[in-house]
This record gives structure tokens, C-alpha cells and sequence, in this order.
């Protein structure tokens, strides 16, 4: 059951185009504006590029404010997890060799997953889950537009379960780098790094917990506290978490898009009491 939702004008994970979303980084804007959202972040996978375009559409009267955000795959002892930059200078020589490393990462993965899906009967795989993503970096949701698009299931949750997630037969093991590298291209870029959607990850409560101290003693700052992909008591469970160890506190949806599964923008529950929201560390 999802949590119980109240308006929030904050959203500080969304995607759009530039990765595996559905709108383009300026209908995004447009959208986020509608939606009455004036805090915004685009955080597309492991790439900066719809940051530019995003900031043109933003910063009009009833535009949100543009935070500078990507969501980069690492891998911490076989789990990937995911870590949101926010705030950083995108043009800054050490993330954007990181993010060329994560584009060379995620092609060659998209050509393993490809092989393994025609082996088992998905003809053109690439070419068909490239031709949904456009020149940028390709990921399994592009894969499982394919797959619909072809009849192989239903909808994308359906193929995630029969085709992409570890043990069937489109999976390629996790060759992502591992998580205090990608922090520190965040934080050498100026950024606040952050764990996305720390319930997502169907950790042990003690394996949450080293996970979190490996992350802080990398340099990272932030939780994401409240997420659209969260469930009822989790943003609860990390709210203490980030009070416990001393974490600035991130809310965002993890918008893709009106087709997506996840959350519409607007509609997430406020920080719970007494955490240290991540905004107000951010630069003017
Ligand atoms: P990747 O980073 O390429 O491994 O793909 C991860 C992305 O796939 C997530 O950000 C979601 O957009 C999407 N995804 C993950 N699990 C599912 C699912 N069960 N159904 C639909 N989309 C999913
Ligand atoms: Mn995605
Ligand atoms: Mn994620
Ligand atoms: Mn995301």
C-alpha cells in the first residue's frame, strides 16, 4: 500500500527523456510548474544531459527552481544502489569523466542484456530498445518498451519480472562502480550525494544500516527520505535513520513520466518532524 499522500511543492528526483522518463527535460518543467512544484530536481540516470535544456524552460514566474541532479548506479557488495547528486557543478572535470565511464558501463551492459534477450527469441533487441532511447544512455526500461511494443508481456512491470531482474534470462550481473567512487564525483563537483529510495533496496535492517555508514564515511550526506516508491511506515523507519545519522533529508517522487507507475509530482507526503531538510543546504 502506498503512503498516505499531502500536497508537497519539493520534488528533488525526477526523470525525463535524457535517461528513461517519458517527458522531454522541458515538459518536465512544464508538468512540475502544473503540478505546482517549485523546487525541482532532474535526476536522470547517470547523465547531465537534459540539464541544459531543463534550465531554459525553468526559472519563470511560475516555474519551479532548477537543482542540477543525476542519479548514478553504483554497486555496494553485489546491491546496486542508487545514489542521487544534487546541487553540483555539472561542467566539473571529475564527475563528467565519472558520468563517460557510466555511458561506456551502460552500453556495453545494453549489448550483453541485447545477446541474451535474441537468444531467446527477441529479434533486434538493441536496435529496438535503442530506438526508444534516443542517443542517450540506454537502460532496462527502454529494453522493456521493446518488449511490449513486440507482445512479450503485457506492460513493463511484466517484463521487468520475466526478462530483466537478476535470474531471468535479459539480466546482466551489476558491473557498476562501486558507491564512494560515485560519491566522490559528486562531492568533487560541489554536490550533496544522496541515497535514493533506501527502502528499494530490501536490505536487512543491519545491512541498511552498514550500507548507511559506508556512504557517510564516504562523504555522503543525504537520504532520501521520502520517496514516491516508498511504502506506508518506510519514510517513517528512514526518517529516524537520517535523525540517527545525522543525514539532511531528501524528498522526491521518482517521476518517469504520466504512463509511469511511480507517483505523480506534487502528491508526496512532508518531511516527517525533525529531520534536516536537504534544501536548505543547497547554494544560492
Ligand atoms: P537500469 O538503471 O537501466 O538498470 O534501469 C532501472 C530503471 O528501470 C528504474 O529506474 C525504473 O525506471 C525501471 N524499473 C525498474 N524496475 C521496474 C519494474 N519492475 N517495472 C518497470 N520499470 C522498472
Ligand atoms: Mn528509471
Ligand atoms: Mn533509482
Ligand atoms: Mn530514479
Amino acid at each position: 500500500m502506498p503512503a498516505a499522500h499531502s500536497p508537497n511543492p519539493i520534488d528533488l528526483h525526477t526523470h525525463s527523456t535524457a535517461s528513461d522518463g517519458q517527458l522531454s527535460p522541458s515538459g518536465l518543467i512544464r508538468h512540475a510548474a502544473e503540478k505546482g512544484i517549485r523546487l525541482l530536481a532532474l535526476t536522470d540516470h547517470d547523465t547531465t544531459d537534459g540539464l541544459a535544456e531543463a534550465r531554459n524552460q525553468a526559472g519563470g514566474e511560475d516555474g519551479p527552481r532548477l537543482i542540477a541532479g543525476v542519479e548514478i548506479s553504483t554497486n555496494w557488495f553485489g546491491h546496486s544502489i542508487h545514489v542521487v547528486g544534487l546541487d553540483f557543478d555539472p561542467a566539473h572535470p571529475d564527475l563528467r569523466r565519472g558520468l563517460s565511464e557510466q555511458a561506456r558501463r551502460r552500453e556495453s551492459r545494453a549489448i550483453g542484456i541485447a545477446e541474451r534477450l535474441e537468444k531467446h527469441g527477441v529479434k533486434n533487441a538493441y536496435q529496438g530498445a535503442r530506438a526508444f532511447a534516443g542517443d542517450g544512455p540506454l537502460g532496462r526500461a527502454h529494453f522493456a518498451r521493446y518488449l511490449v511494443q513486440q507482445g512479450f508481456a503485457g506492460d513493463e512491470r511484466k517484463v521487468f519480472k520475466r526478462y530483466l531482474i537478476r535470474g531471468k534470462p535479459g539480466y546482466v550481473a551489476n558491473q557498476w562502480p562501486r558507491l564512494p567512487e560515485a560519491v566522490e564525483w559528486i562531492t568533487r563537483a560541489g554536490g550533496i550525494a544522496v541515497v535514493a529510495h533506501p527502502a528499494r533496496y530490501k536490505l536487512t535492517r543491519t545491512k541498511l544500516r552498514e550500507l548507511l555508514l559506508a556512504f557517510r564515511e564516504a562523504g555522503g550526506r543525504g537520504l532520501e527520505v521520502v520517496s514516491g516508491s516508498h511504502h506506508a511506515g518506510d519514510n517513517q523507519q528512514m526518517a529516524g535513520l537520517a535523525r540517527q545519522f545525522g543525514f539532511l533529508a531528501s524528498v522526491g517522487s521518482d517521476y518517469h513520466g504520466p504512463r509511469y507507475f511511480w507517483l505523480e509530482m506534487g502528491r508526496l507526503p512532508p518531511l516527517p518532524p525533525g529531520c534536516a531538510a536537504i534544501w536548505e543546504a543547497f547554494q544560492e
